[in-house]
């Protein structure tokens, strides 16, 4: 994944809510806390972040960033 911030290749990760204590929640609230744990989830998919500078970082370099990219690979 790219980050527009560090201009650099990162690998990204992902926020994944903890689904073991969300488990534990719905069982002890006897299933009330099953809403809350669909939107946590939904909220969280499809986010990833670098985990240098916590910035959303791109599947792709965009256009305006590929000459910098090559510019700093070249010692
Ligand atoms: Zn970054």
């Amino acid at each position: 994944m790219f980050c527009e911030d560090d201009v650099a290749m990162v690998l990204a990760e992902r926020q994944t809510p903890n689904h073991v204590l969300h488990l534990l929640l719905s069982i002890f609230s006897a299933g009330f806390w099953i809403p809350v744990w669909l939107a946590v989830t939904m909220l969280a998919s499809g986010t990833y972040k670098c985990p240098r500078c916590g910035a959303r970082t791109r599947a792709y370099v965009p256009r305006k960033f590929k000459a910098a990219l090559a510019a700093k690979s070249i010692p």
